[in-house]
């Protein structure tokens, strides 16, 4: 018998009705044969409105207490699940991430799986029940409750997979399967048959938030059979796969992400001279500040422009840092951008193809649309651009590489 995990997402899970409408899909799936351990969502929305609850009460939640409060959401929809499922006669049991010992470290709104004991699923799954666990939070070794990380019932059910060594993991959405990139901004987006786990995984990374980067790093690790569904319409979706399994003649691009996530910051006119650049990055590191892009610049007077980007949520803190800094390196001056947006274009086929580059800059040109960063690696090339710019340059794009 096929053992499967089906995770079910916010929108999945958003009402009675559609509650009851995966019970009958999980049910068909029992009817069929199969073995189904299942990880839900809390009802889309839900999480966010228990963050905006604890921001009326605190402007800076204590980790642990938020991780208690936003690890209820997903409580309400197990037990709505089973209760359902019990209605169609099909026998199910509901478990929070403690009960099944989804055990994570203790960094509390982000924590990291580290094991799973799952004696309890499989006895179950033996009497023949369909066991439905809560995505998206787990226990440290003190018995605290943690969460993941926003989108963590995606890795909740990638680490059950793996822990139950799953024929497939399977991830029902609101669309029905990975596009192009997302249809919310390109209608014309088209679903992939299949995509690497590699190149999901910088597509997750650069903003496609369509799986948890940690649930697609998970299954490449382990070699979880992962599948991208819609909850709604029947169908194949989209399969992860390795890329030796990628028979067909690929296109070069598989895909384009973005995000609105990051702002920019550069120091001007500092002296170029050794250990510069660590004087500078330094700082940024030990306020805990993590980097994406770098750019340095020598200009002819011989001092050199240096520009990065971080999260958006820590702009204002890499800026004061800056500025202290701009004071003992004799810089000429600090600016900053949090009006930016981050293009990226994704593809294994861009290892032996060249003119990306070239392709991707003539687009955006012919759209007036001015680039402030670039970086590229194996796989990606990401520009940088204004916020206003995003779904024009997307769009430009994703036709100026037929992705349609
Ligand atoms: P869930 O609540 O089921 O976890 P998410 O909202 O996390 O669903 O993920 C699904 C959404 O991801 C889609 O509605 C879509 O707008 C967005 N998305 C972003 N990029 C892509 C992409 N390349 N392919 C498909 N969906 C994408
Ligand atoms: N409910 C959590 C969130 O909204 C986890 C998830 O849905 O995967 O981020
Ligand atoms: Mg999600």
């Amino acid at each position: 018998m096929a053992l499967i995990v089906q995770k079910y997402g916010g929108t999945s899970v958003g009402t009675p009705e559609r509650i009851k409408s995966v019970a009958a899909r999980i049910k068909r799936c029992r009817d069929q044969g199969q073995e189904i351990v299942v990880v839900v969502s809390a009802m889309s929305g839900e999480t966010n409105r228990l963050l905006a609850l604890s921001r009326e009460v605190s402007s800076h939640p204590v980790p642990r207490e938020l991780d208690v409060l936003l690890s209820t959401g997903e409580q309400v929809t197990i037990a709505l699940l089973c209760m359902a499922l019990n209605e169609l006669g099909c026998e199910a049991r509901s478990y929070t991430g403690a009960q099944v010992h989804i055990r994570t470290d203790s960094v509390f709104n982000k924590a990291r799986i580290l094991e799973i004991e799952e004696q309890k699923v499989r006895d179950d799954i033996a009497q023949g029940r369909v066991v439905v666990v809560a995505g998206f939070q787990g226990v440290d070794q003190c018995g605290n409750i943690t969460t993941l990380g926003r989108g963590g019932s995606d890795t909740t059910a990638v680490a059950l997979a793996a822990a139950l060594e799953a024929d497939e993991c399977q991830i029902y959405t609101d669309v029905d399967g990975v596009y192009t990139t997302d249809p919310r901004v390109v209608p014309q987006a088209r679903r992939l048959a299949r995509i690497t786990f590699e190149e999901m995984l910088e597509m997750a990374s650069l903003g496609s938030k369509v799986l948890q980067i940690r649930a697609v790093e998970f299954a490449g690790k382990y070699g979880v059979p992962l599948r991208v569904l819609s909850s709604f319409e029947e169908g194949e979706g989209t399969l992860i796969t390795k890329e030796e399994e990628q028979q067909m003649e690929r296109a070069v691009i598989s895909g384009i992400a973005f995000n609105r996530d990051e702002a920019k910051l550069t120091i001007l006119g500092v002296p170029d001279q050794p250990g510069v650049a660590y004087r500078i990055v330094g700082p940024i590191g030990d306020a805990n500040i993590e980097l994406d892009m770098i750019i340095q610049n020598v200009g002819a007077d011989g001092t050199t422009d240096f520009t990065f980007t971080v999260h958006r949520s820590d702009y204002e803190k890499a800026l004061d840092i800056l500025r202290q800094l701009a004071d003992d390196l004799g810089a000429r001056e600090v600016e900053g951008d949090d009006k930016i947006a981050k293009i990226s274009l994704v593809g294994v086929g861009m290892r032996s193809h060249a003119g990306i580059a070239s392709t991707m800059f003539q687009a955006l040109a012919e759209e007036g649309i001015n680039i402030r960063m670039i970086s590229t690696s194996e796989i990606k090339i990401s520009v940088v651009v204004d916020d206003k710019y995003l779904e024009l340059g997307v769009r430009a794009l994703h036709s100026a590489f037929q992705l349609e």
